[in-house]
């Protein structure tokens, strides 16, 4: 069985508000996108990691991240595109032949557990597609345009997606190949393409296997979110 993980790292966070992208602001010492890296890396059924960068973080992921850390694992940092399934379809092409399950991960989520990759390689063998998940705590509402209410789907149904997504390695290359197809539908349609299940159940017609996460699984957006993530770090010091 071979495993590899495209890690999401092209973004620009704007929602940030600072001028360092929020993969590569620093955490303790260590930039945001070196906890994901260091946690993937260390599993051993990971056989290979591909860097999705923007064009002028590739030099410094590369110095600055993989040969500073020994990152022997990484075979590419390329670059990514406008949006974010632009850079999954990127990282998806850079995949060696022969690879059995793609991971695909965002960069700006440091504190995924190796105990929920296991558990979404456990799920994809069965389901082929699995996708880490946290259940929602609060009450979801969908709105129209004005921000009326319309209808409270059912908690307990209720759940928020976050990454490592994972699939059969060609049923998702050959989805996201389909998917850039068809991009210009899409676009008309006004659809938009914000996680890695929609693109498995429109393109390849297979539904994910919802993987139980844990809540700290955040991914880093707002500054506050920075704040969190040193408290995090600072409380699994203490406990190792
Ligand atoms: O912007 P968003 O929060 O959706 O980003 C999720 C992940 O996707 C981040 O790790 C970000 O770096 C990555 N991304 C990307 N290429 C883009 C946009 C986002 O690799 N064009």
């Amino acid at each position: 069985m071979r495993c590899a993980a495209v890690i999401l790292s092209g973004g620009a966070g704007r929602r940030m508000g600072t001028r360092t992208p929020k993969q590569y602001i620093d955490l303790e010492g260590k930039p945001v996108l070196y906890y994901s890296l260091k946690t993937f890396s260390d599993m051993d059924f990971i056989d290979e990691l591909i860097i999705v960068a923007a064009d002028e973080y590739i030099d410094k992921v590369q110095k600055e991240i993989v040969d500073l850390y020994g990152f022997y694992k990484v075979s590419a940092v390329i670059p990514g595109g406008k949006e974010r399934y632009h850079s999954v379809a990127r990282g998806l092409e850079r995949i060696s032949g022969g690879t059995d399950y793609a991971f695909i991960h965002d960069g700006a989520r440091p504190f995924v557990s190796s105990y929920t990759i296991e558990r979404c390689l456990h799920y994809v063998k069965k389901y082929r597609a699995a996708v880490a998940a946290v259940k929602s705590k609060d009450t979801i509402k969908l709105a129209d345009d004005d921000n009326m209410v319309k209808t409270t789907p059912d908690r307990a149904h209720v759940w928020q997606v976050q990454t490592p997504q994972v699939f059969e390695y060609l049923l998702i290359r050959d989805a996201y190949r389909r998917l850039l197809d068809d991009e210009d539908r899409l676009r008309d349609a006004g659809i938009s393409v914000t996680d890695d299940t929609m693109v498995a159940k429109m393109y390849a017609d297979v539904d994910a296997r919802l993987v139980e996460s844990t809540y700290d699984n955040i991914k880093i957006t707002t500054p506050e979110d920075i704040e969190y993530a040193k408290m995090v770090i600072k409380l699994r010091n203490k406990k190792s």
